[in-house]
């Protein structure tokens, strides 16, 4: 064991976000010697970088919080069905605390380098501010979407007003009154901001490549019951959350095709499932992520919402998503998006055939040379996903091999925990994992259970090396390739297949067989002595 002021620990972890900060916790219990260290000021990952306005969690409360603690579910109260960001990260600060979590995490440090030594067997990592740790295990847990992306367009850094990005958002907020604001972007993070930010601006023009289908979220208070009744029986509803696919409770797949009913039926359960909000939808035929014809009936329902929602038929038009499937873009959840254009002071502009030619001092130009005038541009335009933060980082493995090379082609990975030629290296919710397309608490403390329980078995049989087989590595990336092209989801644009950073290679990164049946393959190749690593 080693001390905490030594450069030398059992396991070094990146990232405080809600992974690292739980890998820290199980670590230290099983009595491993254990930094974390990261890039912010503060916990949070995620909830610490993402303070735009309106930004909060999609899935709710109760179910995106930590299993492994009935106390910890006792002692805090979520306020809302869906959690606010600042929200959200007062409950990470409380974890924090409550476990005593700071004390081995160096934070404002980057990780710039991590490099494995064979014949120590041992990671050497190296941070932006000098530091050379040595580690036995490196868990990697920076984030699939820490690494925010700004659009490819000159002439950024050429605009004299104030520009964000929603992924890095300023600590004190942005008052936006009297101002001239464009946003950048339509997913996630622009759908959750748009509708405060149009409330504050005198007036806001919303610039828009790809319309994303999104659904209401229904957000309400919670009460005393709701969180009681979860906090009671935490521990059981989250190993229930663990056999199924999204990790998500409570929203019944209707195992019937949307194909086999009548048109009036179909429309009632769609209508059903959109009065319920969230994902609801997702679950109302059990064709839809599969079936183009089926999935088309889901997105003419919601394209029919859009139409009944939005005043100017122009711009319900442009708001319609049609040339991908329903769901193969990430679904988004909404208060009042679609309802912010029928405010006076908001204006769509679509980008799809005319984009933005460049960025000037005084706001942007389009490609046909329309220029526009702001105060503030925010660019809402998402992140160098999955992949992003673990190729920033100079890994190299056995013999020096850059995992920048390796996955040159796209990332390559066994389980998403592990990669061929980079020994005792995890990655926590890795590319090959449900990750994304999961309730990421699930699929994280999934992740470092297995890790924590793996590191515990090495220990015990006294070994130091656990390496993927690149055999079962092969096999494992045809496996998550076979299964996403049963699926529609190849067909989208998506950041999920890296479509939206150029050049990045188009490979469908997150593995999309479900959490309940990925969790039980985990689980059987642990019981079966690690099958499919080398152990030495
Ligand atoms: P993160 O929270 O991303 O933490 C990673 C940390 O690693 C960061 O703090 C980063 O600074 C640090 N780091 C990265 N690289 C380095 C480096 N080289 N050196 C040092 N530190 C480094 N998921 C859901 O399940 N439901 C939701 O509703 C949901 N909503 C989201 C909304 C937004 C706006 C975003 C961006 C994501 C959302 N997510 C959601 C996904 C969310 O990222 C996960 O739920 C979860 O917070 C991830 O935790 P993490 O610890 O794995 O990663």
């Amino acid at each position: 064991m080693t001390s905490n002021h030594s450069l030398e620990f059992d396991s070094i972890i990146v990232g405080a976000g809600f992974a690292g900060l739980y890998q820290l916790l199980r670590l230290r219990r099983a009595g491993f010697s254990a930094r974390v260290i990261e890039a912010g000021d503060n916990v949070g990952g995620t909830w610490y970088w993402n303070r735009y306005p309106g930004a909060r969690c999609d899935i709710e409360s109760l179910q995106y919080q930590y299993g492994f603690d009935p106390d910890l579910a006792r002692e805090w109260r979520w306020t809302e069905r869906y959690a606010t960001q600042p929200e959200i990260l007062r409950y990470i600060e409380f974890v924090a605390d409550r476990y005593d979590l700071r004390r081995d995490i160096q934070f404002s440090t980057r990780v710039t380098a991590a490099h494995y030594d064979d014949a120590s067997a041992r990671w050497t990592v190296h941070t932006d501010r000098g530091d050379a740790f040595t580690c036995r295990w490196l868990i990697m847990a920076t984030g699939c979407l820490s690494v925010p992306k700004t659009p490819e367009v000159p002439g950024i850094d050429a605009f004299e007003g104030e520009s964000y990005h929603t992924g890095a958002w300023p600590h004190d907020g942005v008052d936006f009154t009297g101002k001239r604001v464009a946003v950048i972007g339509t997913g996630s993070s622009a759908i959750q901001s748009i509708p405060i930010i149009a409330r504050q601006a005198e007036h806001l023009t919303v610039f828009q490549r790809t319309p994303n289908f999104s659904v209401p979220a229904h957000n309400s208070l919670l009460d005393e019951s709701q969180w009681q009744e979860v906090a009671a029986r935490i521990a059981e509803l989250r190993a229930e959350a663990r056999t199924t696919s999204a990790g998500i409770l409570g929203i019944p797949l209707n195992d019937v095709s949307a194909l086999a009913v009548s048109e009036e039926e179909r429309r009632r359960e769609f209508e059903r499932r959109w009065a319920i909000g969230g994902f609801a939808i997702g679950g109302a035929f059990n064709d839809i992520a599969i079936n183009l014809d089926a999935n088309e009936t889901a997105a003419e329902f919601v394209r029919s919402k859009i139409r009944e929602i939005v005043n100017d038929p122009e711009t319900a038009e442009a708001l319609c998503p049609r040339d991908y499937p329903f769901g193969t873009k990430r679904l988004c959840v909404d208060i009042s998006y679609y309802e912010t254009f029928n405010r006076p002071n908001v204006k769509l502009v679509s980008i799809r055939d005319n984009p933005i030619a460049e960025i000037t001092p005084k706001g942007l130009r389009l490609q046909d040379g329309t220029e526009y005038e702001f105060d503030a541009i925010v660019y809402a335009t998402g992140f160098d996903a999955m992949t992003g933060a673990l190729l920033r980082i100079d890994i190299r493995g056995r013999n020096g091999l850059a995992l920048r090379d390796k996955w040159e082609h796209g990332p390559r990975t066994y389980l998403g925990l592990q990669v061929a030629g980079f020994p005792n290296m995890f990655t926590i919710t890795g590319p090959g994992s449900p990750s994304v397309l999961s309730n990421m608490i699930v699929s994280i403390e999934q992740h470092v259970d297995w890790v924590t329980d793996c590191l515990e078995y090495l220990r015990e049989r006294d070994l130091a090396v656990i390496e993927a087989a690149p055999a079962a590595e092969d096999a494992w990336v045809d496996h998550v390739n076979q299964v996403a092209d049963l699926t529609l989801y190849p067909r989208a644009n998506s950041w999920y297949i890296g479509a939206n950073v150029p050049g990045k290679p188009r490979v469908f990164m997150p593995y999309i067989g479900g959490v309940g049946l990925y969790a039980q393959k985990c689980a059987e190749v642990a019981a079966n002595g690690y099958e499919g690593f080398l152990l030495s």
